[in-house]
C-alpha cells in the first residue's frame, strides 16, 4: 500500500511508514517531578531545615532563580527547576508556616531527587519510533511529543467483501425452509474492523455468471483487495475461479493442503489487487481469513515483522491426514499464570456455532501424529 500523510488524531491503527526522531532532549528541561518547594540541597546538608519561601515556580512558566542559597521555591510538578536549584522536597515533608518552609526529618534532600533530569529519557534526535511500528496509544503520545501533526502512515486498502450463494438469505428477511442465513460477510467485516481496517464495500452475488462477471469486474476496478465468500469448491455451481480467470485475475494458488479450509484461492488481478476466494463453509471462511487475509494485508500495509504468539496443548490432539489442522481454541491460564490452549473442535467446518467464545485457533503440522499436552503451537486470534 502507498504512504499518506494523515493527522495524527486519525492514525491510531495504523502502520508508521517514516522513522520518528525526538525534537529536542527528553525531558527538555529538568522537570519538577513532585508539587512541593525546590531548593539547594548543600543548604541542607549543612543544617538548615527552615527556608524562607521566595515564590513560585509554576508549570508552563519562565525559569525562576532562587535569590538566596536559605532560601526555597514553591514548585509544581511540570514546572522547570528554577536556577540555583537541585531538589525538590514534595509538599507531604514540609511545614509551612509565616512564609517559611520547614523540612521534616524524614525528608530525603539529595541532589536531583523528585527532579526528571534533562535528556535523561532522550537526546534530541534520537529515534524513538521506527517505520513499520504500529499505532496505539503509547506510540501515538511519543509521536505527538516529537512535535509532529500528521504522520507518514500506510494507505487503508480499500477492501470489497463479496458472498455468494443461491441459499443465502439476510438476517431480517424471512428465510423458507431450505435457505441459509447469511453470516459469513458480516464475520469477514467484523474481523476487518476489529483490526481497524475500515475502508470495507461489502455485498452479495447470486451464484449466476453473468452476475459474477458484472460485479467482480466493477469491483476490481475500484478496491485493492477482494475477499470472496463461497463458491471455490467443487460443485456445479462454484463458479467463483471461473469467473476470475475470465476477468484476468491470474491463479497463484487453489486448493491447500490444510484443514478446514482446503479449497481455498488465491490470485492477483490485472492492476495488482489480492484477491482471495476463501470456502464458504463458516469455519474455514473464518479460519483462512485470518491466517492468510489479516496478515497478507498487514504485510502490504508495511507492518514489522511480529513474533508468533506460541502457546502450549491443554491436551493430546490427533491429526490424520497429510494436511495442516486448524483447531479452534480457548486459551485459560493455570495458577501458576501459564497459558494453556484448551481445544475445542468444531462438528465439522459448517459449526460455526461451536466458535462463539473461542479465542482463535492453533495451527498444527500436517500429520498423521498425535501432539501431546505441552505440544507449543502458534496461536491465530479471531
Ligand atoms: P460453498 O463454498 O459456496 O460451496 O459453500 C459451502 C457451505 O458454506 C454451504 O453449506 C453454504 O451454504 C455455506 N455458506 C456459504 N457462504 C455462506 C455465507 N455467506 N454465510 C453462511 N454460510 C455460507
Ligand atoms: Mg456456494
Amino acid at each position: 500500500m502507498p504512504i499518506e500523510s494523515s493527522p495524527i488524531s486519525q492514525c491510531v491503527g495504523s502502520t508508521l511508514r517514516e522513522s520518528i526522531f525526538a525534537e529536542r532532549d527528553q525531558p527538555p528541561f529538568d522537570r519538577v517531578a513532585m508539587d512541593g518547594i525546590a531548593g539547594d540541597s548543600d543548604t541542607w546538608r549543612r543544617g538548615e531545615r527552615r527556608l524562607k519561601l521566595q515564590g513560585v515556580q509554576a508549570a508552563g512558566a519562565p525559569q525562576t532563580a532562587l535569590a538566596r542559597k536559605d532560601y526555597a521555591i514553591e514548585v509544581m510538578t511540570g514546572a522547570i527547576l528554577p536556577a540555583g536549584c537541585d531538589c525538590v522536597v514534595p509538599i507531604e515533608q514540609i511545614d509551612v508556616e509565616d512564609g517559611y518552609a520547614t523540612i521534616r526529618p524524614s525528608a530525603d534532600v539529595t541532589p536531583f531527587h523528585n527532579v526528571h533530569r534533562r535528556g535523561s529519557d532522550a537526546c534530541e534526535g534520537a529515534q524513538l519510533l521506527a517505520s513499520g511500528t504500529a499505532l496505539r496509544a503509547p506510540e501515538i503520545a511519543v509521536a505527538a511529543s516529537a512535535g509532529l501533526a500528521r504522520l507518514r502512515v500506510s494507505r487503508q486498502p480499500a477492501i470489497a467483501v463479496v458472498s455468494t450463494g443461491d441459499e443465502l438469505v439476510e438476517p431480517g428477511e424471512p428465510i423458507a425452509g431450505f435457505q441459509v442465513r447469511r453470516s459469513n460477510a458480516y464475520a469477514i467485516v467484523a474481523a476487518l474492523l476489529q483490526r481497524r481496517l475500515a475502508r470495507v464495500a461489502e455485498e452479495h452475488i447470486r451464484d449466476e455468471e453473468s452476475s459474477l462477471h458484472e460485479r467482480l469486474g466493477l469491483y476490481l476496478g475500484t478496491h485493492d483487495v477482494l475477499v470472496l465468500s463461497g463458491g471455490v469448491s467443487m460443485g456445479r455451481f462454484d463458479l467463483v475461479p471461473k469467473a476470475l480467470k475470465h476477468l484476468g485475475v491470474e491463479e497463484v494458488f487453489h486448493r491447500i493442503a490444510q484443514r478446514p479450509g482446503a479449497p481455498m484461492w488465491f490470485g492477483v488481478g490485472p492492476a495488482g489487487q489480492a484477491v482471495f476466494g476463501l470456502p464458504g463453509n463458516p469455519v474455514s471462511t473464518l479460519t483462512c481469513l485470518i491466517r492468510y487475509v489479516v496478515p497478507a494485508i498487514a504485510v502490504s500495509m508495511g507492518a514489522g515483522e511480529r513474533a508468533p504468539e506460541r502457546v502450549a496443548l491443554a491436551a493430546p490432539v490427533t491429526v490424520d491426514g497429510p494436511r495442516a489442522y486448524f483447531l479452534p481454541v480457548f486459551v485459560g491460564h493455570d495458577d501458576s499464570g501459564r497459558p494453556w490452549a484448551h481445544p475445542r473442535p468444531t462438528n465439522g467446518s459448517g459449526d460455526f456455532l461451536s466458535l462463539a467464545g473461542t479465542d482463535g485457533f492453533i495451527e498444527l503440522p500436517p500429520g498423521p501424529n498425535t501432539y501431546p499436552h505441552g505440544f507449543v503451537a502458534t496461536v491465530y486470534r479471531w
